[in-house]
């Protein structure tokens, strides 16, 4: 590192603290001594620690807060104006440790057995010292960029990003202007099944739908027995008639390209059987098939509801008048919320049962996938074995605050897994890691990918 800038006068100190510039695995262990359990987060140690690394290498930087204890960081180099600016993103809260039984220190950063161990290990203080690390490295090497290359580390992500994301989307859109693509979380790492090593680049995520069901009733005393129209027993049929009906499977498109992408590596017979999962009469009965294994693909194919807070009834002897219930929906990409409770009132809830919107996070109804062919090429250059697959993810990320910008995500920290690892059940868990060899793959990747980003149109 720094071979290129030696005979360049004027990088003399550049040259010298690039030397000094810590190695992405030192990054990430600093990155998990620091607690940033959120709630209550309080990135700005962890954060500030990153801004340092930018400014001893000369990059300017800015910070933005809605809470001064949670800044944001932002920092951009100049690239050549022939391609849109791309934007690099990450959150350095974690999710706390609770009561899991860790074997080792959870903000220790140790590393051992050939892994860096800690809280955000995986999700995701690893991508960000992949993505600080490329960050630094076109910077140091004055990389020839054809977009500006913005880098923003944020808070919040794990709370919902009021303080991180959804923060500076609604107050500093100005400073994303242009940008069409984005990296960040989820996705990237390697998936072994069927005797494949998949890499799911994560291209869509499903989308908030919560909802609030009111129940109305008769009311009455307590004495009289049941009322005609008894709050209680609706509310019995309702949540019954929820976890009893399967809502419909529809095969949206960034489901249609993964189940594809996985079937098109695949023999004839799996093939055949994951297309299936694409038919709205055959899918449910190929997820049946499939028992425990269709278990991941089941949100994918269709929009799905919890209930999860009910509240009513204030005294033993009156029947309530009115009960609420809230609805934790998941809705596919591009799927309505007018839509989403004419499903349910087909299904589930009958007209009787009122029905409001109480939060939608909108998302496109398929990913551009303009950048998926660069990134899937670069992962194959850099495991032979690697089936790059695009990702319908299940759950949500910052990646849907930043669609609001018109911003398309890529779930891209590549990390090589071995067999017997499964990131999903790592992320949020005891114990959680990441292989060394990972980080500098995925650094790799990230900067092999900023070498090539807008070279072709
Ligand atoms: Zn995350």
């Amino acid at each position: 590192m720094g071979m290129r800038l030696a005979n360049d006068e004027s990088e003399q100190d550049g040259v010298k603290r690039s030397t000094e510039m810590p190695s992405p695995v030192e990054i990430l262990q600093a990155l998990i001594r620091f607690n940033t359990t959120n709630p209550p987060g309080e990135e700005a140690a962890c954060i500030m620690y990153i801004r340092q690394l930018l400014e001893d290498v000369g990059i300017e930087t800015r910070t933005y807060a809605l809470d001064p204890t949670r800044p944001n960081l932002l920092a951009r180099i100049k690239g050549s104006g022939e391609a849109p600016p791309l934007l690099l993103y990450g959150h350095v809260d974690v999710v706390g440790t609770g009561k899991q039984a860790w074997s080792r220190d959870p903000f220790g950063g140790d590393i051992e057995g050939g892994f860096v161990w800690g809280r955000g290990a995986l999700d995701m203080k690893g991508g960000v010292a992949m993505l600080v690390s490329a960050f630094l490295r076109a910077h140091v090497h004055k990389l020839p960029l054809r977009g500006d290359l913005i880098l923003a580390i944020v808070s919040d992500e794990e709370a919902g990003g009021e303080y991180g994301a959804s923060f500076l989307v609604d107050r500093h859109a100005d400073y994303f202007a242009g940008v069409k693509f984005a990296i960040g979380e989820f996705g990237g790492f390697a998936f072994h099944a069927l005797g494949k090593t998949f890499y799911p680049i994560m291209v869509a995520e499903k989308q908030l739908c919560w909802l609030k069901a009111t129940i109305r009733g008769d009311g009455g005393h307590g004495s009289m027995g049941e009322p005609g129209a008894d709050c209680m027993a609706q509310l019995g049929n309702m949540l019954q008639s929820l976890s009893r009906n399967k809502l419909p499977i529809h095969a949206a498109p960034a489901a249609r390209l993964m189940i594809e992408g996985m079937a098109d590596a695949l023999p004839l017979l799996p093939a055949l059987l994951l297309r299936g999962l694409l038919r709205p009469r055959l899918g449910g009965i190929v997820l049946k098939l499939l028992g425990e294994k269709g278990g991941a693909f089941a949100p994918l194919l269709r929009n799905t509801v919890s209930a999860t807070v009910v509240r009513g009834g204030e005294k033993i002897n009156v029947h309530p008048s009115e009960i609420t219930v809230e609805l934790d929906g998941r809705t596919l990409p591009g799927v309505t919320p007018q839509q989403f409770m004419d499903e349910l009132r087909r299904f589930a809830i009958p007209d009787s049962i009122g029905l409001e919107v109480l939060r939608h996070d909108p998302c496109a109804a398929a990913p551009d996938m303009g950048m998926f062919r660069l990134l899937s090429d670069v992962l194959k250059e850099a495991d032979k074995e690697a089936v790059p697959v695009p990702l319908l993810l299940p759950g949500g990320t910052d990646g849907r605050l930043f669609a609001k910008l018109g911003i398309q995500t890529y779930g891209f920290l590549p990390m090589p897994l071995p067999k017997d690892m499964q990131f999903t059940q790592l992320i949020h868990a005891a114990d959680e890691r990441i292989p060394i060899e990972a980080i500098g793959f995925g650094t790799d990747a990230i900067y092999r990918v900023l070498e090539l980003y807008g070279a072709q149109p």
